[in-house]
């Protein structure tokens, strides 16, 4: 990962009343503010403070903050006052949270469809349990009837959520029990069915 700080001159005026430390000419002083920026793979992700310097037009001389004379500190403090951190320096920032937000709409609306699901089962459903800490396995439903589920249980578990896929094999199934569309919908509610498949 490649990250740091770099620099982007956001403010520039000519000071009419300036004059020249080294060549003495007065109106030829350009003040400067750059604002510093963290990045993150070359993504601006927040400001990091503003600095500024100095050039003459005249004689090239530039002069960083702590080599200028005070009516020079004076002007680029008021134009430091007057320049504000552009919103592209926040790209990380709008990005992460715009993910997030992409995220979290993404899981209400599986979470819905899934409240459909298992208010309505149907065989083949696989419901993703959490059993336990690091405990996962997937329940099947083999049949339905008015009030009650028929499951098949994996007989095989996983310690990541992600691990799913590795056991859903036919061959991993076996007949498990039945439990009433009441006690589903708990498991549901409890956050025990973490996720519901349907093809
Ligand atoms: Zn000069």
């Amino acid at each position: 990962m490649v990250f740091g700080t770099k620099g982007k001159v956001i403010n520039s005026q000519v000071q009419p009343n300036l004059i020249c430390p080294h060549c003495n000419t007065q109106g030829k002083i350009k003040t400067s503010v750059v604002a510093k920026y963290f990045h993150l793979t070359f993504i601006p992700t927040f400001p990091t403070g503003k600095s500024g310097f100095s050039q003459c037009d005249h004689c090239k001389q530039t002069l960083e903050e702590n080599q200028m004379p005070p009516a020079f500190r004076n002007a680029i403090n008021e134009l430091k006052n007057n320049s504000s951190a552009p919103k592209w320096m926040f790209s990380g920032v709008f990005l992460i949270l715009g993910l997030g937000m992409l995220m979290s709409i993404f899981d209400k609306k599986n979470h819905a469809e899934d409240a459909n699901f298992i208010s309505a089962p149907v065989a083949g459903d696989k419901y993703h349990m959490k059993l336990g800490y690091r405990e996962y396995t997937i329940y099947r439903v083999n049949k339905v009837t008015a009030d009650s589920l028929y499951l098949d249980f994996n007989n095989y578990s996983v310690n990541k959520a992600t691990g799913y896929h590795r056991i859903d094999k036919e061959e991993n199934y076996s007949p498990g029990g039945a439990i009433s569309n009441a006690d589903a919908q708990k498991l549901f509610d409890e956050g025990k069915i973490e996720n519901i498949i349907r093809d």
